[in-house]
Parts: structure tokens; C-alpha cells; sequence
């Protein structure tokens, strides 16, 4: 981990030390990876700590009373404990799942499918990730509910007006991102809980993109459910967590049934166990998640308001670099943002742009982000993202503000 102890002496370049795949070259050039919304990259706390597991503590977990079976499950428990912390929530509420993805999906099939029925709306925004969207359309399917949309304001900032106008009596659920993985817009969830709870509705936040950038307090934020994902922030692919308030996990039936979640199994029927465990069935992602504790320590260690002041200038540099490029426009310029940035060339295709860019030994995305409407809204099939993490550098910046006139000079 890295030594950096207080923000205030925070030495950035030793931080960027910490992370050993960004020391590498692609297509001859130095990496300027600005992907970061897609999955971070990894410090070596993390990559050591499974490699720890895997060489001195493997075992299956909540099984064995073996010294091995006891360390790992220590280790995975110990990883619900820090992450818990970090949002501020108690462990107990806190499931272990493979990502945003299962956990959205287990709030639609656990809390949704058993509650909503025809005539029920479930109230959603214009930019949600298809992880927000799909799963709702499918409990719609079983249960007669429908789907309603939020808009957006031009600049990619939610209508609020209109999402406050739109909570009607038949709004059963509302989801919403609490940062936007296409424009980085940050949405006010506690405010818009605040008026949900109100009128009886129970909201579900996407934290996907939202935990790599900021301090999240889950508690404050007045949410029924928060998902998100581990590996956005520093974490390995396929960990992630739901909270949920405890009297919804207490009321809802498992969502996959197996091994770990049952207290007693007869043919005649079986008794679940209590949550978190009634929705963690078979064998997790043990040494994924002992990763993901490693990464939570390894982001404390920073601090996430050091973090997020970093990506402020980041974001505020990186902007000032992209207004300077002939042709360029960005989507998404909502005053509170976290640093992503979607942006076409004129005359250019995004994926054509990435590919170019690419040759350039900058990695940015191209395509629709998982967020078809939000590209329809927009009224463009696809976008390039420059999404950023505090590992990058204002050097980057120039580079990947160069390779972007080199493209545009290419593409005439
Ligand atoms: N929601 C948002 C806003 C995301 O950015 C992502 C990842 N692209 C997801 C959900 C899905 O996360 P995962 O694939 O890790 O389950």
C-alpha cells in the first residue's frame, strides 16, 4: 500500500507508483489510460492481497472449522466489515455480490417482483446504465407494472421539476444513478430521496460510479437500496455489495437458493437464513472480495475527499484541454460532475476516434455505454469517454489533448 499518510502531503506521483500496469507502453507510446468509469486499474495492495490469499489462506468460507476455512472467512467477513464502514451502514445490511449488475438484479427479483402488480409504475431516469433498466423491465413483464421516464435538463443534469412531477401514487420504486457513467453527472440523491420517502417510494441507487470518485454515506443519503461495484474502484472484477434497509432484507424472499443461504433444508421445505447470507448463495468470490477489502483500506489510506479534490483538477484541466480542440463537443456539462467527460469530433465516428486514439497510447471508450436512451436523448448512436481516476496525471491530460489535434489534423 501506499506509505501516503495525511492529504495535506499527498504526493501524487508516489500514489500513481502504487499502480503497475499504468508503467507500460501501448503501440510504442506511454499508456494514458483513461478508462477508469469501465474498470479501474489495480495498486499492488490488491493484486498482493489475493495473491496472499491464493498462496497462504485459501479456503471455502462459513464451511470449514479448519485454521484455514477460519482465515478466509475472516478475511471475507472482514471485507463486508470495511466496506460497510466506508459507506457508513452496519455489515449485517451489507450482501456481498458480484457487482451492480447481481445486485440491482436481486432488488428487481427480491423486492420488486413480490410488490408490484398492474398499475404500479417504477420510475426511472433518462440516464440510467442498462443494469437499472433491464431488470425493471423484466419484473414489468411478470407483474403488469410499467416503466416511467425522468428527463433531462440540455446539459445532462436530471429535470428535477419534472422527476419530483413524475412521483405520482402509482410510483411504487424509483432508480436512480448516483453519478452518470456517460456524463459524470452527479445526482442529488439525498435530496431526491427526501422527496420520494415523502410520497411512500422506494428508491434504489446505482453507486457504480459513484464510489471510485467520492465519499458516500449511504446512511445519510435516505436511500431504501445502494448498489455498487468493486471493480471501478480499485477493487478485482466481480465483487461488489446491495445495502439494503434492514426491514426490506429482513421481508424479502432469497433470490438464488443453494448452499450458505438456508439455517435448515428438508424435502418437505427449507428455512432460509438471515441476510446478508439468505441472498449469498454457493461459493462467492472469496479472494475476488479479500481484493476488494485491500482496496477499500488502500482508498482510506488516501482518503476520499484527497480523491475527489484531485479529480476536480483533474476534470477542470481536462475540460479546459477538450474546449481547445476545433470540433469538439462534449455532452454532458452539469455543474457538478464527476471527471468524466463524453465528447464527439466532428466529421469522426467515436469508435473510429478511439481507435485512432488508441494508436496514440490513449484507451478511451467508444460505444453507447450501456445507456441506449441516454444516447437517444442526445440524439448520436455512440460517444468517446475520457473517464479519469486520481491516478492520472495533468501530463496525461496534455498528451491526450495532443493525440486529439493529431486525430483531428488525420481526420481533415
Ligand atoms: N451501473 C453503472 C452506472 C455502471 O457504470 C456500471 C458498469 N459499467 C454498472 C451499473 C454495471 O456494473 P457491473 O458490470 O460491474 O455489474
Amino acid at each position: 500500500m501506499s506509505t501516503v499518510a495525511s492529504p495535506a502531503g499527498l504526493d501524487w506521483a508516489r500514489v500513481r507508483a502504487d499502480f503497475p500496469l499504468l508503467h507500460r507502453e501501448v503501440h510504442g507510446k506511454p499508456l494514458v489510460y483513461f478508462d477508469s468509469a469501465n474498470t479501474g486499474q489495480k495498486p499492488a495492495a490488491v493484486i498482493e492481497a489475493v495473491d496472499a490469499f491464493y498462496r497462504r489462506h485459501n479456503a471455502n468460507v462459513s464451511r470449514a472449522v479448519h485454521a484455514l476455512g477460519m482465515e478466509a472467512t475472516e478475511a471475507y467477513e472482514g471485507t463486508r466489515e470495511r466496506l460497510a464502514r466506508h459507506v457508513n451502514v452496519a455489515a449485517e445490511d451489507l450482501v456481498l455480490t458480484s457487482g451492480t449488475t447481481f445486485a440491482l438484479n436481486l432488488v428487481a427479483y427480491s423486492f420488486g417482483l413480490p410488490r408490484l402488480k398492474t398499475g404500479d409504475v417504477v420510475l426511472l431516469t433518462r440516464m440510467e446504465h442498462h443494469a437499472n433498466i433491464v431488470p425493471w423491465q423484466l419484473i414489468c413483464e411478470r407483474t403488469g407494472a410499467t416503466i416511467r421516464v425522468a428527463e433531462l435538463l440540455p446539459d445532462g443534469s436530471l429535470d428535477l421539476d419534472a422527476l419530483y412531477a413524475a412521483m405520482t401514487p402509482e410510483v411504487k420504486i424509483l432508480g436512480v444513478a448516483h453519478v452518470s457513467n456517460v456524463l459524470g453527472t452527479i445526482n442529488p440523491v439525498a435530496a431526491i430521496c427526501r422527496e420520494a420517502r415523502k410520497r411512500g417510494i422506494a428508491t434504489v441507487i446505482d453507486g457504480s460510479q459513484a464510489l471510485p470518485h467520492m465519499a458516500v454515506d449511504v446512511a445519510a443519503i435516505g436511500c431504501d437500496f445502494y448498489a455498487f461495484t468493486g471493480h471501478k474502484m480499485c477493487g478485482p472484477t466481480g465483487t461488489g455489495a446491495l445495502w439494503g434497509r434492514r426491514e426490506h432484507l429482513a421481508a424479502m424472499p432469497p433470490f438464488l437458493g443453494g448452499g450458505e443461504m438456508i439455517k435448515e433444508v428438508r424435502y418437505e421445505g427449507t428455512i432460509f437464513n438471515d441476510p446478508p447470507h439468505r441472498f449469498e448463495a454457493g461459493t462467492p468470490n472469496i479472494a475476488g472480495h479479500v481484493g476488494l477489502g485491500a482496496a477499500v483500506g488502500y482508498l482510506d489510506g488516501i482518503g476520499m475527499a484527497a480523491i475527489a479534490a484531485r479529480e476536480a483538477a483533474l476534470l477542470a484541466h481536462l475540460t479546459e484541454e477538450m474546449q481547445q480542440v476545433d470540433g469538439l463537443r462534449i455532452l454532458g456539462t452539469a455543474a457538478d460532475k464527476a471527471a468524466v467527460v463524453s465528447f464527439l469530433v466532428e466529421g469522426a465516428h467515436a469508435h473510429d476516434l478511439a481507435t485512432l486514439l488508441d494508436l496514440e497510447g490513449v484507451a478511451v471508450r467508444s460505444g453507447h455505454h450501456c445507456a441506449h436512451p441516454l444516447m437517444r436523448f442526445f440524439g448520436v448512436p455512440a460517444t468517446c469517454r475520457a473517464s479519469l481516476a486520481f491516478y492520472n496525471t495533468h501530463e496525461e491530460i496534455e498528451a491526450f489533448a495532443a493525440a486529439l489535434r493529431k486525430v483531428r489534423r488525420l481526420l481533415g
